[in-house]
């Protein structure tokens, strides 16, 4: 057995451990940074970058297969050849993942251990042979896809996000678990890359978290690509049938029956092998460790960060934590998760970008509020490119004239949907927006209009 001492320990190579790491070892710390498997955490080869790669692969397909509406001739049908797809996915996120690991090669100060870690106490982690200490420890160990436990389930072959990177076949009919934002990023990918896909989701809309109108106009993007939704559906249970896998739900008059079951019904913080009740440090009943504004856990010296935390469920927010951590050891800078708006995409196509609160969350808060909408089919930029689903919409507090959210659903709209979020970081009114002169021709350009339009919500 090794023992050795550093100035910090972080768990887990996520979106916030190894930009740690780099900010602290320029301090002139000594680092222990711990990974027990990739590098880059889920984002990097589970999450965002392999999916957003295979994104834009069948976005290619779907615009190939329009072709002729823009009057471009194909000399043969279009072909889907998943193993090239998949290869391309592959590189984006090892190129990725090289990358990060030749910077955190590169640190002085880090050693980079490969193992899994556990505290044996409130500053000592074990990871396989080495008995690592420190007086700060962080944790940025993420989360992984929630297995529910339904009928059935352990007597199929199912899959997750992560084992979904792994599969070489393009699934003859793919049946979806779950109807938000994950699961319906792989149903449209999926069924344009020829799958049939069913969704099964129990609420009575997709992505319930959105607004009513947002769910639907999302459901009928989907059910315009011949992805059959069944909403309501309880009762799930699963059966294998010959090499198939039967779906069974109280919604469903006939069970899906797939070749593919893929579970996207939420994610489970990695707190549970941890020990942290061996370093006493709190969890909440979902798992998630219990942290304060600046992301200090129950125990001095320790922190947690990212996924695990509970405070956010994006990348973004995992390195939000990262900096807000960074600025207080480092800088003598108070930054707060509560100083953070809540901000997020849904990359289907088209993209939600969202900002700040919904129409039925501002409802719910009893203010006096102005609002403002646009379909798409009233926005030149997305007539222009034949992309006229969706629509937009802003809210602001009618007596303060503050920008309370925003909702671009749309082409660009997880682009779009920044002009606002930094407007409402900036504090500024909405007539700061009405009055901006934005470029032509841009989906963005039409947020200004809006703005000067708004009406009593009524
Ligand atoms: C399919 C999918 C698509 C997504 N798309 C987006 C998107 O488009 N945009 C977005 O913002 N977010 C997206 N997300 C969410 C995003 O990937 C996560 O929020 C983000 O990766 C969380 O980062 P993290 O730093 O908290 O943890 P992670 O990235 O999960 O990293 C945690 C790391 O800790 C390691 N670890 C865990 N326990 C231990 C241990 N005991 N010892 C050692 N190492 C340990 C893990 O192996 C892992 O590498 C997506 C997620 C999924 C599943």
């Amino acid at each position: 057995m090794t023992a050795k001492t550093f100035d910090a320990i972080i768990i887990g190579a996520g979106q916030a451990g190894p930009p740690l790491a780099g900010r602290l070892t320029a301090a002139g710390m000594s680092v222990a940074l711990i990974e027990r498997k990739l590098v880059g955490g889920t984002c990097v080869n589970t999450g965002c970058m392999p999916t957003k790669a295979m994104v834009a692969s069948a976005y290619a397909a779907h615009l190939a297969r329009r072709a002729a509406d823009y009057g471009v001739t194909l000399s043969g049908p279009v072909g889907v050849d998943y193993t090239a797809i998949k290869a391309r996915k592959d590189k984006v996120s090892n190129d990725a993942r090289g990358n990060l690991e030749s910077w955190i090669a590169g640190m002085d100060r880090c050693t980079l251990y490969r193992g899994h870690a556990r505290f044996e106490s409130a500053n000592t982690v074990r990871v396989g042979d080495d008995l690592l200490s420190a007086e700060k420890i962080f944790l940025n160990t993420g989360g992984r896809a929630s297995v529910p436990d339904l009928p059935g389930v352990d007597d199929i072959s199912f899959l997750t996000n992560a084992s979904m990177m792994d599969l070489d076949v393009l699934p003859r009919h793919l049946v979806v678990i779950g109807g938000s934002y994950i699961s319906l990023e792989f149903a449209q990918m999926f069924r344009r890359f020829g799958s049939q896909v069913t969704v099964i989701e129990k609420s009575p809309r997709l992505i319930g978290r959105e607004d009513e109108d947002v769910s639907a106009a999302i459901l009928s993007i989907l059910v315009n690509e011949d992805i059959t939704v069944h909403l309501g559906a309880g009762d799930i249970s699963f059966a294998r049938k010959g090499n198939d896998i039967a779906v069974t739900f109280s919604a469903g008059k006939a069970p899906a029956i797939g070749s593919h079951v893929l579970l996207a019904v939420g994610r489970t913080p990695n707190t549970d092998d941890l020990g942290l009740d061996k370093a006493g440090v709190e969890v909440d009943k979902r798992g998630f460790i219990v942290v304060d504004d600046q992301l200090r856990t129950s125990v001095p010296g320790i922190w947690a960060m990212g996924d695990c935390n509970g405070k956010g469920a994006f990348t973004h927010t995992s390195y939000n934590d990262y900096e807000i951590v960074a600025a207080n050891l480092l800088d003598n800078d108070p930054r707060r998760v509560s100083d953070r708006i809540e901000a997020y995409a849904l990359y289907t196509d088209p993209p939600l970008g969202r900002c700040g609160m919904t129409e039925a969350a501002v409802r719910k808060s009893g203010r006096r509020a102005l609002v403002g909408q646009r379909p798409m089919t009233r926005v030149g930029r997305a007539v222009e490119k034949g992309e006229t689903q969706g629509f937009m919409r802003i809210l602001a507090d009618a007596d303060t004239n503050e920008i309370l959210g925003c909702s671009v659903l749309g082409p660009g709209g997880d682009e779009a949907i920044h002009c606002v979020l930094d407007l409402m970081y900036a504090k500024a009114p909405i007539s700061t927006l009405a009055r901006a002169m934005h470029i032509h021709p841009n989906v963005s350009e039409l947020l200004p209009t809006i703005a000067q339009e708004l009406k009593p919500l009524a």
